[in-house]
């Protein structure tokens, strides 16, 4: 089992170093938001453009600690070509993943290379660090534009 973790913790330092989708975009008709873990002092802001229901592209900028800017990057990889609900369904299983409450899940939702972040529910002050990305994804998705605070709204 710690080789796996040793596996993990590179995938995401890898991913820290060099992340994928690291720009903004300006695509008439994108969508973005902005979010802010003050817990941590990570920012980010996520675009997302839509052909028609289907994610075609996402994106990011922002500063923040490895494991959001990892969870962002490999986040923008994971969503490219699902749709809305898929990517809303991969949301809330990451987040159960990375709280710790998704010990009896069934596997519904594939997480493939997301399930490097299962160790970060052992570290609580990390969690929103790693779910950062995803709130502010699907605040892009239902296009509220501005500020998504990890420190307000429902954790559910
Ligand atoms: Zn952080």
């Amino acid at each position: 089992m710690s080789d796996l973790r040793e596996l993990y913790q590179e995938m995401i330092l890898e991913h820290a170093r060099r992340p994928r989708n690291l720009h903004a975009q300006d695509a008439p008709g994108g969508l973005k938001a902005a979010g802010f873990n003050a817990l941590c002092g990570d920012r980010i802001d996520v675009y997302v453009k839509l052909a028609g229901d289907v994610v075609e592209e996402v994106s990011f900028e922002g500063s923040g600690c490895a494991i959001s800017t990892a969870s962002a990057s490999m986040m923008t990889q994971a969503l490219c070509g699902k749709t809305v609900a898929e990517a809303e369904a991969l949301f809330r299983r990451f987040h159960r993943l990375v709280t710790g409450e998704s010990q009896n899940d069934s596997g519904t939702v594939d997480l493939g290379k997301l399930a490097v972040f299962a160790g970060v529910c052992e570290f609580p002050a990390r969690v929103k660090c790693a779910s950062l990305a995803w709130h502010t994804l699907v605040a892009a998705l239902h296009a509220q534009d501005g500020i998504v605070s990890t420190e307000e709204g429902n954790e559910t």
